[in-house]
């Protein structure tokens, strides 16, 4: 059976934070403002990430698992968890993937790549070795694009390069971003600067989708893709080099109709939306510890399903909101 909304939006796509830590500290995240840091017990075991992946996809047909954090690979064994989700791959037929700052991917994808892990997105907001670190807090650029060139080699394709572009931060290095990757086999994401209550999100640091385009379109010329009907970005085909380009617009064009995606939080929190504070959302660490059948948890996750809104509110208003953390729900 399907988990079908009151507006009719069927969800197939499950992202999962397997962690709220994360060893950087990016500002647009703000680790900092976390209220509580989590003991191990506090998350969900690989085994119960197990039995959630099997009722999603098993149960309710979800053929797209995405890894987040926090940083998702700061979890101890977690190359082994990934093993065996793909043990599950072959029987249910879904896909996997995760989001990662690459830190910690170091001489290791092809690792991840044997895990039966499909996609990877690493997420890089500079090229630039002291905006990096402004960033990050952390002195990581030249491992980072090192990283890209593995993924690269080892076959990833395309490689999704996550970048958050703010204004007066690194807006002036979107054309450095283009003119690096145009040859290489990898699809660079642009994302609008979202609000969370944690965040210091204020409109005028915000560059729209289309402001971000029209800096690419000085220099180059691309050529709209037909995206999946689900898709979040707006995607683009340098037209004579390799690279791919998309455009994440949150903010100023949001995609909520053809939503298609529900999250776990690290600690077992069922989120209906990125933005939602968790006031009709259930909590699998606790539905487990309470022996609830599969089928009881099915029970619930339709009746939850039915409080998730129709659109997300006005940035304005997803600034004031508290307690939608990325850090915990996972970007
Ligand atoms: N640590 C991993 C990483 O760096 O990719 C995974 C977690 S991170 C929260 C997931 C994605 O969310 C990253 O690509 C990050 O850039 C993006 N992100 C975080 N805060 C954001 C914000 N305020 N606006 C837009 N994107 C954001």
């Amino acid at each position: 059976m399907k988990l079908i909304d009151r507006f009719n939006r069927t969800h197939d796509y499950l992202r999962i934070s397997l962690t709220d830590k994360c060893n950087y500290k990016c500002i647009y995240c703000n680790p900092n403002l976390l209220s509580e840091k989590l003991e191990k017990m506090d998350l969900l075991s690989f085994e119960e990430l197990l039995r959630v992946i099997e009722i999603f996809a098993g149960e309710l047909n979800f053929k797209k698992f995405r890894f987040t954090g926090g940083e998702p690979l700061i979890r101890k064994d977690v190359f082994n968890f990934f093993n065996e989700v793909n043990d599950l791959k072959s029987k249910y037929k879904f896909t996997t993937g995760i989001t990662t700052n690459g830190s910690l991917l170091k001489g290791r994808v092809k690792e991840l790549k044997q895990s039966g892990v499909d996609s990877l997105n690493i997420s890089l907001d500079s090229m630039n070795k002291s905006k990096f670190i402004s960033i990050t807090q952390k002195d990581e650029a030249d491992r980072i694009l090192s990283v890209i060139d593995e993924a690269i080699e080892i076959g990833y394709s395309p490689v999704k390069i996550n970048s958050v572009i703010i204004k007066g931060i690194n807006d002036n290095e979107i054309l450095n971003f283009v003119d690096y990757f145009k040859n290489m086999d990898v699809n660079l994401r642009f994302i609008e600067f979202m609000p969370f209550g944690s965040n210091e999100w204020e409109r005028n640091g915000l560059i729209s989708y289309k402001e971000m385009k029209n800096i690419v379109d000085e220099k180059y010329s691309l050529s709209l893709l037909i995206s999946d009907k689900n898709s979040v970005a707006k995607d683009y085909q340098m037209n004579d080099h390799l690279a791919k380009i998309s455009f994440i617009s949150s903010i100023t064009d949001h995609f909520c109709s053809t939503c298609n995606r529900v999250r776990i939080s690290s600690t077992g929190k069922f989120r209906l939306c990125l933005f939602s504070e968790g006031k009709h959302e259930i909590n699998f660490k606790e539905l487990f510890r309470k022996n609830y059948s599969n089928k009881d948890i099915i029970n619930e996750l339709h009746e939850a399903i039915q409080h998730k809104w129709e659109k997300h509110p006005e940035p304005e208003e997803l600034s004031q909101m508290m307690f939608n953390n990325m850090m915990s729900i996972g970007g």
